[in-house]
């Protein structure tokens, strides 16, 4: 993609176990690879959600919404990959707009992810609960005992709070995440493993949300507090080599905080309200427009 760092968009998230959740331990193997698996591990003292976890999460899900509304998507497990279709191609511009949906936004072996998950750690001074129970592994093919019976560790409460950070993202980029969380916060995501024993609850709220624009110059950026700028609006030059619209942008009633402490540019807050109608925009004006040209295809 882009080497220039054009726009970057950072979601905070709390996460929240609404019911025991299974915390790794020494247990593998039982997992349904077709759910994916949102992993809690103990390291030290401490229970976390390592980032890649989460994005697997996140990738998988956005995967069933592009399936379902007929967007582009290829399957990581067939000829159809992207990683596959374009590994001997080694122009950036052609790798993106060949590129499918999801891959556009989480990469594949042939592009680079649009998409940062930190691990999401409890907020400090607030350690998880967590209890030993003991079970069992049941074969899915015998309905035998597998193994076990075996310790493993649940959190019964506890709260997880991370950023996700979206680096030169189109608005319908947004959009797709959007959708993702606005599932994840109604408890609709269904968490592997845990889940198929009857745990794996979570809850997510969105907290600060913030777009930062690097090395424009003012003059290419304006209003920023009352619009946002997709890489299409920004892109210029590359603009057609990436096959990115010019009209990346939407205008919003709700206008956020310019800070005034960035120095490389200019970084906008949203409060709740623009938040939630940047991402109403973004899914309405801007992914519902990549459906519909997707669908013509
Ligand atoms: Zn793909």
């Amino acid at each position: 993609m882009l080497k220039k760092l054009l726009n970057q968009a950072t979601i905070e998230l709390t996460i929240e176990a609404q019911g025991p959740l299974l915390i790794k331990s020494g247990i593998e193997g039982g997992a349904d690879p077709s759910v994916p698996d949102m992993r809690f591990v103990r390291s030290g003292g401490s229970v976390y959600i390592p980032g890649s976890s989460l994005k697997g999460v996140f990738r998988s899900y956005a995967e069933k919404i592009a399936r379902t509304v007929g967007a582009r998507c290829c399957n990581l497990f067939d000829d159809t990959f992207c990683g596959k279709q374009l590994e001997k191609q080694s122009n950036g511009g052609t790798i993106y707009q060949q590129s499918c949906r999801i891959c556009r936004v989480f990469g594949s072996t042939a592009a680079a992810s649009h998409i940062k998950f930190n691990d999401a750690y409890p907020p400090s001074g607030q350690n998880p609960q967590t209890e030993t129970r003991t079970g069992v592994a049941i074969d899915r093919v015998l309905g035998s005992v597998a193994h076990g019976p075996f310790d493993f560790e649940v959190v019964t409460q506890a709260k997880f709070t991370t950023a996700i950070h979206l680096r030169n993202f189109e608005l319908w980029q947004l959009g797709l995440i959007a959708l993702v969380l606005r599932d994840l916060a109604e408890g609709l995501i269904p968490i592997g493993f845990g889940k198929s024993r009857g745990l794996g609850e979570v809850k997510a709220t969105v907290g600060k949300f913030s777009v930062r624009y690097v090395g424009q110059p003012d003059a290419s950026l304006p209003n920023p507090t009352q619009t946002v700028y997709g890489l299409g609006a920004l892109a210029g030059a590359e603009r057609e080599a990436y096959g990115l619209q010019a009209n990346d942008t939407i205008t919003l009633e709700h206008a956020g905080e310019a800070d005034a402490e960035e120095l490389l540019g200019v970084r906008v807050t949203f409060g709740a309200e623009a938040q939630k109608e940047i991402f109403r925009k973004c899914v309405n004006e801007r992914w519902k427009a990549v459906v519909q040209h997707d669908r013509n295809r």
